[in-house]
């Protein structure tokens, strides 16, 4: 957690996000994909593709089917895998990839039972 801190700090302070530590590096590293999808739901084209795929599911939970009274949506292949994989570092990038406004990529799920899916498979 200490080497978390750090690299936290390092990162904020705008300096190259490189360190020779590996472990840091990893740190840092995942640290940058974490402010990329912060920045990327709050922009309006998220929030469209969200309403779309709530829409789209009529607010029904796709694992019990009951209209749900919190609801979310769940990316199938996971926001920061598709980060990673076109190797997005802006907004600009974000917003012109595909993959991540698919909303077939999306399903509606119950609060609840969105965060007991990833508590079990994993974020
Ligand atoms: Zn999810």
């Amino acid at each position: 957690m200490k080497n978390l801190e750090h690299s936290f700090r390092y990162y904020k302070s705008g300096k190259p996000s490189f360190i020779k530590i590996s472990r840091l590096n990893y740190f840092v590293i995942d640290i940058k994909v974490e402010h990329i999808i912060a920045h990327i739901r709050s922009v309006i084209k998220y929030k469209w593709w969200r309403t779309s795929v709530l829409e789209r599911d009529e607010y029904k939970c796709w694992y019990s089917g009951l209209i749900c009274k919190f609801p979310e949506a769940h990316h199938n292949k996971a926001f920061n895998r598709i980060i990673k994989q076109y190797h997005i570092k802006s907004i600009e990038q974000a917003l012109n990839c595909a993959e991540l406004w698919d909303i077939n990529n999306g399903v509606c799920m119950e609060k609840v039972i969105h965060r007991a899916h990833h508590d079990i498979w994993g974020w």
